[in-house]
């Protein structure tokens, strides 16, 4: 069961691999997550993530490499930011070949750009401990957090403007991507407006 979650900004791509992860008891492996961590221990790593770079396919592709192998991927795993070149997920097949694996299903998460807008400029951040607020769950207090009275603060590359750009760009760049796994016949598309408990369902249904 190796499944893989693709979608533009605020498709909510991390809440639906948590949720089909904790259903299969299977990890939910993040790429930006794992390099942020891997970020900690190297120089060059954190310095190409705080100038905004992607890390080479190649570095990517051995660490995920390195994770994939470890004990909790043997029954499967949810994988979120990767692939995000034609390269890696030619990579990603090679490397999944070697052990005899394959991907199972890509599921792309749709939603109307006027949603995207709607849940990425009413998204804000406590400034003091963290905690992360949206439209579907807005403080109770405006700019206060529900958890330690801090101020909120909005994303400063949260704006309509920036938001138009990445929404293009993923546009871009996903299509070579998401061809690949359509000629493959293992993609499918998934309204993400919505219910996302119900990627469990749609994981298991036939293409
Ligand atoms: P975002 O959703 O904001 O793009 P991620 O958490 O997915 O953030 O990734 C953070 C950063 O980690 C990216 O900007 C990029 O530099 C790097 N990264 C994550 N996944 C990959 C990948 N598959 N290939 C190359 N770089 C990656």
């Amino acid at each position: 069961m190796i499944y893989i979650l693709t979608g533009g900004p605020a498709t909510g791509k991390g809440t639906r691999s948590d949720i089909l992860a904790n259903a299969l008891e299977i990890p939910h492996i993040s790429t930006g997550d794992m390099l942020r961590n891997v970020a900690k221990k190297n120089l060059e790593i954190r310095e190409k993530l705080s100038n905004g770079e992607l890390i080479s396919d190649e570095i990517i592709t051995d660490l995920l490499e390195q994770r994939i192998l470890e004990d909790d991927c043997k029954e499967g795993f949810v994988l979120d930011g990767y692939p995000r070149t034609l390269k890696q997920a030619e990579l990603l097949d090679v490397l999944l070949a070697k052990y005899g694996r394959a991907v199972t299903k890509v599921m792309e998460l749709t939603i109307p750009d006027e949603l995207a807008f709607k849940r990425i400029l009413g998204r804000s951040k406590c400034t003091h401990c963290g905690a992360s607020y949206g439209i579907d769950f807005p403080p109770k207090r405006k700019g206060r957090c529900d958890i330690c009275g801090g101020h909120l603060a909005v994303r400063t590359d949260d704006t309509a403007e920036t938001l138009s750009k990445r929404i293009e760009t993923y546009r871009e760049n996903s299509k070579p991507i998401l061809d690949y796994y359509r000629d493959k016949g293992i993609l499918m598309t998934v309204d993400a407006s919505a219910h996302p408990e119900r990627v469990v369902e749609e994981a298991q249904m036939e293409i």
